[in-house]
């Protein structure tokens, strides 16, 4: 069967059994505007080239797998809040997306509590060793490693946080029993679930070269020696069983039992690349509650995370001074809106390569980059006509002066979106890092390789980066979980994506779609991607971006045409509370709900 096809039925498959087993009024409209998108690199197409938007009156998922939304529907529909809800969607995308997140890695949560009418944002990123020093990347010999060589193996895996922060999250905010959350990831695990085109895609790929090493996950996503196979059902029993322990005992059996243990042993006695975690780290880790970060932008705000994410502060900074154009006037896509959004992320961008790290370690300047002021000067700097090149980050009144972050990041990575019955949101993003992580897997999860997005390189110029490596710091992320509220504080906008850095402009450009160019959830996430962080402009291939390449080009941009590979999931709830979820046409998401 070809995958688009397989695909195709996979989805209506499950969307079928969303709507129908809740009886519930989801609806969908049919979509006109999104191209095919058949012949992508590795990290892309699954052969989806048409999602329609999803309409629904009572509670809404949007996540990356058809699986995973239908576990959070069923939560939602038992009655779950959306913590409960967002437990089981992550558990889930840990079997079925297994290349992207789970319990080996980091995320970052944004909850809307609306009783309280209260945002609260959660950080479980990983955290380095204690015995870890600005030298983790270095060779012996005093140069850098090879990003893809520090990769793979047991160096690069921090403590991972996703189940202290869900822990965090469910016994300030959970509403049902924690081991409930489970059921549906460890039915699935020992059942089998269908292999994805997507995982087949980038297993086939060899994308990670720890893959095939000798090993659990080569065990695993190479039974007798055969990649697995769209279509084929594949079961996780390893997994089923971690999950039943962290069900019925809690996380203790992760960060100090015998999970922990083997986790240890695991980094720690790789053959190529050992790392230096010790049961003392794992025993250690703390996911943290940390202030929002908001700004206005017309009559709205806008919410994300803060540090150690960069995701929302550069959002919100590029938002700043837009705000300081009429993008509503100008045509959607047209060269001149995208000459002055890729101006503007340029400009945010090169304040977050300097002083954006781990708050806990650098002092952040978060007032000073989201002053309106600053905004206003930044602004100034965008010349309407020619590309402004390189552009410099501002001068902050910052304590320290830090060079540019070395650290390269590539696509993995899921985001999700969750709207429950009460009105309560989250919208996280979370990551293992690269594709299939470090590649190390322990009791069917894989660990991740999120250290990283570390500066490999501690020092330039005399001048000491903030996002270098120091024991127990949590690496600089790009991850943007977003949320919008309108002029009288009501939640109106989830939304967030994968991408690594890319992340910021994909997010940016759904941003500007909805808010000002006034286009559904679906259409905003349809358009074709384009994004400056600080360097080429790139516009996405196989579009009709292509055709202002020479426009862009005329007034000095660098032009890369290239697969922009995001994975947006969005919910937008309009004025009569009807939720409208939109899903990335690149990935195999899907919005569902009742
Ligand atoms: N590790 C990246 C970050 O935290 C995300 C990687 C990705 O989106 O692929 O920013």
């Amino acid at each position: 069967m070809p995958l688009s096809l397989f695909n195709r039925i996979h989805r209506s498959l499950i969307a079928g059994i969303v709507c129908a087993a809740f009886l519930s009024a989801c609806s969908t409209a049919p979509n006109q505007n999104s191209a095919p998108r058949e012949d992508r690199d590795p990290e892309a197409a699954t052969g989806i080239s048409q999602k329609d938007e999803v309409r629904t009156e009572k509670f809404m998922v949007s996540s990356a797998n058809p699986y995973a939304s239908q576990a959070g529907s069923k939560i939602l529909a038992k009655g779950g809040n959306a913590i409960d809800a967002a437990i089981a969607v992550q558990l889930v995308l840990n079997l079925v997306e297994p290349q992207s997140s789970g319990i080996g890695g980091g995320a970052f949560l944004l909850y809307w509590d609306q009783q309280q009418q209260q945002l609260i944002t959660f950080d479980g990123r990983e955290t380095a060793p204690e015995t870890a020093d600005p030298n983790l990347f270095y060779e012996t010999d005093g140069t850098p490693m090879k990003w893809i060589e520090a990769v793979v193996g047991g160096r690069s895996v921090g403590v991972p946080g996703v189940l202290k922060m869900f822990e965090k999250a469910h016994q300030q905010y959970g509403t049902l029993p924690w081991d409930t959350l489970f059921e549906e990831a460890i039915t699935l695990a020992e059942q089998g679930f269908i292999v994805s085109p997507r995982l087949e895609k980038l297993v086939a790929a060899s994308i990670n070269p720890g893959l095939m090493r000798d090993g659990s996950a080569r065990d695993y996503f190479y039974p007798n020696g055969e990649a697995i196979k769209a279509g084929q059902t594949l079961k996780n029993p390893a997994l089923a069983k971690a999950l039943r322990q962290i069900a019925a005992d809690g996380t203790t059996v992760f960060y100090s039992g015998t999970i922990a243990e083997q986790i240890i042993t695991t980094v720690n006695s790789d053959p190529d690349n050992p790392g230096q975690l010790s049961l003392q780290d794992l025993a250690n880790y703390q996911a943290k509650v940390r202030e929002p970060v908001c700004a206005p932008y017309r009559t709205y705000k806008i919410c994300g995370m803060g540090p150690p994410s960069s995701g929302g502060l550069t959002v919100l900074q590029t938002m700043q001074i837009l705000s300081h154009f009429d993008l509503a006037k100008m045509e959607p896509l047209s060269t001149e809106s995208i000459h002055i959004i890729t101006q503007a992320e340029r400009l945010a961008f090169a304040d977050r390569n300097t002083y954006i790290a781990d708050s806990d370690f650098v002092a952040v300047p978060v007032d000073a980059l989201l002053n309106p002021l600053y905004a206003q000067q930044r602004a100034q700097l965008i010349d309407r006509h020619q590309d402004m090149g390189k552009a410099e980050p501002g001068n902050i009144d910052s304590t320290t002066s830090w060079s540019e972050a070395q650290s390269p990041e590539l696509p993995s990575t899921s985001h999700f979106s969750i709207v429950d019955q009460q009105g309560n949101g989250v919208s996280i993003t979370t990551s293992i890092e690269m594709a299939f992580g470090s590649s190390l897997m322990v009791n069917g999860f894989l660990l991740n390789n999120q250290l990283t997005d570390f500066s490999f390189v501690a020092e330039k110029d005399g001048a000491k980066i903030a996002n270098s490596v120091e024991p127990g710091k949590r690496p600089r992320s790009s991850m943007a979980p977003t949320m919008v509220f309108d002029k009288n504080g009501k939640l109106i906008l989830l939304v967030g994506s994968p991408g690594g850095s890319r992340i910021i402009n994909y997010v940016i450009e759904t941003l500007v779609g909805l808010l000002d160019w006034s286009l559904s959830i679906q259409d905003a996430i349809n358009l074709p991607h384009f994004g400056n962080r600080n360097g080429t402009t790139d516009l996405e291939k196989n579009t009709r971006l292509e055709s202002q390449k020479s426009e862009l080009e005329a007034m000095n941009h660098k032009v890369n045409i290239r697969d922009l590979n995001s994975g947006l999931q969005g919910i937008n709830i309009d004025n009569s509370g009807i939720l409208n979820g939109g899903s990335d046409p690149r990935r195999e998401g899907l919005a569902a709900g009742q």
